[in-house]
């Protein structure tokens, strides 16, 4: 079982991918990725950035373990916060620019389990969003055929994710934990 990384918007709306893996033209390299937003209802705003002007990424939405798995990486960097979870078989998953963190290395999380906080605005950075990224044996791939088939979290609510870890927990410990 695997979870998409941002949860359903509170209003209903499911996140999509706003920016996708490839060759971007526009950075003069590759975007080893995806951005994870909410489309806008209503796509405008003369004075927003191009890019919010019809994506956006609520202050306080969480990012979600993708699978089950174990923190590798749990840190500060230059673009804000980043958690790496190693899934075993050599998958792990990335979550970037986040503004902080509830995981630390070595900590074992469940598919669901809230990793950090989205939104974290440097200077540069036009709009809050998730960067995930997925990589396979050390190499970055396109996450979207990993998340194609994710569950998409009802709410952001601390609640619903407790109890989700808590059902899963009961679960893993017979299936997956072992
Ligand atoms: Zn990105």
């Amino acid at each position: 079982m695997s979870v998409y990384p941002v949860p359903r918007h509170p209003d209903g709306r499911a996140p999509i991918i706003s920016d996708s893996y490839g060759y971007s033209p526009k950075r003069g390299r590759l975007h080893a990725g995806s951005d994870m937003m909410y489309r806008r209802k209503v796509c405008g705003g003369a004075s927003l950035p191009t890019r919010s002007k019809c994506y956006e990424m609520p202050r306080g939405t969480p990012a979600l373990a993708f699978g089950a798995g174990v923190v590798l990486r749990s840190e500060r960097i230059g673009t804000g916060d980043l958690v790496t979870i190693d899934h075993g078989g050599g998958l792990h998953s990335e979550y970037f620019h986040m503004r902080n963190r509830s995981v630390r290395v070595g900590q074992r999380v469940l598919a669901g389990e809230p990793v950090g906080t989205i939104s974290y605005n440097p200077i540069g950075y036009q709009l809050s969003h998730l960067h995930f990224q997925i990589r396979k044996n050390g190499t970055r791939v396109d996450p979207a055929p990993y998340v194609a088939g994710a569950q998409v979290v009802d709410k952001p609510s601390s609640m619903i994710a407790k109890f989700m870890v808590t059902a899963l927990f009961a679960w893993g410990a017979y299936h997956l934990l072992d």
